[in-house]
């Protein structure tokens, strides 16, 4: 008997968990922390709906926290078997994750020392100690190549674009005599993107396990690099310090990429642009080790002119060359994390030019509901940053068209090459009224059956 348990990213986006059983074995699909609402987050605490020991093997599909966030918290339930990914993959799980149990620890060590928590003791979902005990299980595979769990079930990765490393999971499941493909999606990037590799074309398979993001919803046509254009040669005339949010691993080498080469091109006049992120430095080297795996060519990332090595961009590891940027007068850029303006550096650049005129505040990509981002976006006139209010005087713009994510139109095309109708497409990893209407797409323009999974059901696949 082969079943799909659905135990995250079941009508919400985050908490990415499939659990696959075919007879005896048992393989997770994804482990991702639980993030956004509290009620939503209180999941992460709860316990696993499935013993982890008894787990035979693990498939990631890439490293975004919403899909590995759990593994340190799974691995100390209990899981000690392989944990497989591609290499880029795995190479950003160790920087994302160390970085996550050092930010979960000092979090909760600062709530119980202010006494902020509503717990007995605050506690992190995991440790350094838990990150680095779960690190060896790490296991690479490469694209395209079949991986055996057992006798019974094997896999491979297929390209699925959205962020460096990303793959889509088609599993190919033994029950006696019947074999089944599923094919779990993952994050679907999008066509064209500058630095990531297209979606590689879908296999044939019998079941299909569908990402929703936005599933009911076009991306603008808006072409990122005429808004960076106009907003950077008017910085630069206004001498004024123009401040980009951005995820230290994607979004921050996707922006300076785009800067750079507009300052190559003299689209735009040469500014200097600061990366305040120790961990996107990191990860700049990982795109460097990694030049088959996205589309910024090798020199772009050395000490080219046109590139993030060029001598416009200014890597800033240490709190120090943080602080110096301070008393930087414009016309300058300066990128830093978090990306929702959640916590990092970037806060403490918005404390020292929020209420100055000459400041602009750039936010792209998606601002999570009761972030700091969405507060702003949404015009809020006077904010509270590290408990300091302060007047909003700072020109905020939205700027649109950089999602990682393919829209709906992008996820029908990526389907077009399977010609047979699966026979039930699950759509996942979306608000419920992404997925329905995605599922609506499916209907008419494919006639395939489609169905919402509830979190933690499961469903025989016969
Ligand atoms: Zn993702």
């Amino acid at each position: 008997m082969i079943t799909l348990s659905f135990h995250g990213a079941a009508r919400t986006v985050t908490g990415s968990k499939y659990l696959l059983t075919v007879n005896d074995t048992r393989v997770l699909i994804d482990c991702g922390m639980f993030q956004g609402r509290r009620e939503i987050r209180q999941r992460n605490w709860q316990p696993l709906p499935f013993d982890p020991a008894t787990v035979d093997a693990l498939i990631i599909t890439h490293a975004h926290v919403d899909h590995i966030g759990y593994l340190p918290r799974v691995t100390k339930l209990g899981y000690t078997g392989p944990i497989y990914m591609t290499p880029p993959t795995v190479e950003i799980c160790e920087l994302s994750l160390r970085d996550s149990a050092r930010i979960q620890e000092e979090d909760a060590e600062y709530r119980n020392r202010k006494k902020l928590t509503r717990h007995a003791v605050a506690l992190p979902l995991f440790t350094e100690e838990d990150t680095e005990a779960m690190l060896p299980q790490l296991t690479p595979v490469l694209f395209d190549q079949w991986q055996e769990v057992n006798d019974d079930v094997r896999f491979r990765f297929h390209i699925a674009g959205h962020v460096l490393g990303a793959a889509s999971v088609e599993i190919e499941a033994r029950d006696g005599e019947r074999v089944v493909r599923i094919l779990f999606s993952g994050d679907v990037g999008r066509y064209g993107n500058r630095l990531t590799n297209d979606p590689e074309e879908p296999p044939q398979v019998d079941y299909l396990v569908c990402e929703s993001t936005y599933g009911g919803r076009l991306h603008p046509v808006m072409v990122p690099e005429f808004a960076f254009t106009d907003l950077i040669t008017e910085a630069v005339k206004d001498k004024s310090v123009l401040l980009i949010p951005a995820f230290a691993i994607g979004r921050t080498q996707q922006i300076t990429t785009m800067i750079t080469q507009l300052i190559c091109e003299e689209r735009i006049p040469a500014v200097d642009v600061y990366i305040d992120s120790p961990m996107a430095v990191s990860a700049t080297d990982i795109y460097r080790r990694f030049p088959s795996y996205h589309k910024i060519p090798p020199e772009e990332l050395g000490g080219n002119s046109c590139s993030m090595g060029s001598d416009q961009v200014h890597l800033i590891r240490k709190r120090k060359g943080s602080k110096k940027l301070n008393d930087l007068d414009g016309p300058a850029i300066i990128i830093s994390s978090s990306g929702m303006l959640t916590g990092g550096r970037i806060l403490h650049h918005l404390l020292n030019r929020i209420d100055d005129p000459r400041t602009t505040l750039a936010l792209v990509g998606y601002m999570a509901e009761g972030t700091l981002g969405r507060r702003l976006l949404e015009g809020e006139g006077e904010i509270a940053i590290h408990k300091q209010p302060k007047k909003v005087r700072a020109r905020v713009v939205n700027l649109t068209g950089m999602s990682g994510h393919a829209d709906y139109n992008e996820l029908l095309h990526w389907l077009e090459p399977i010609t047979q109708a699966p026979q039930m497409t699950f759509l996942t990893h979306g608000e419920l009224d992404s997925c329905e209407a995605l599922a609506e797409h499916i209907r008419s323009e494919r006639n395939w059956p489609t169905m919402i999974p509830e979190i933690d059901q499961t469903v025989e696949l016969v």
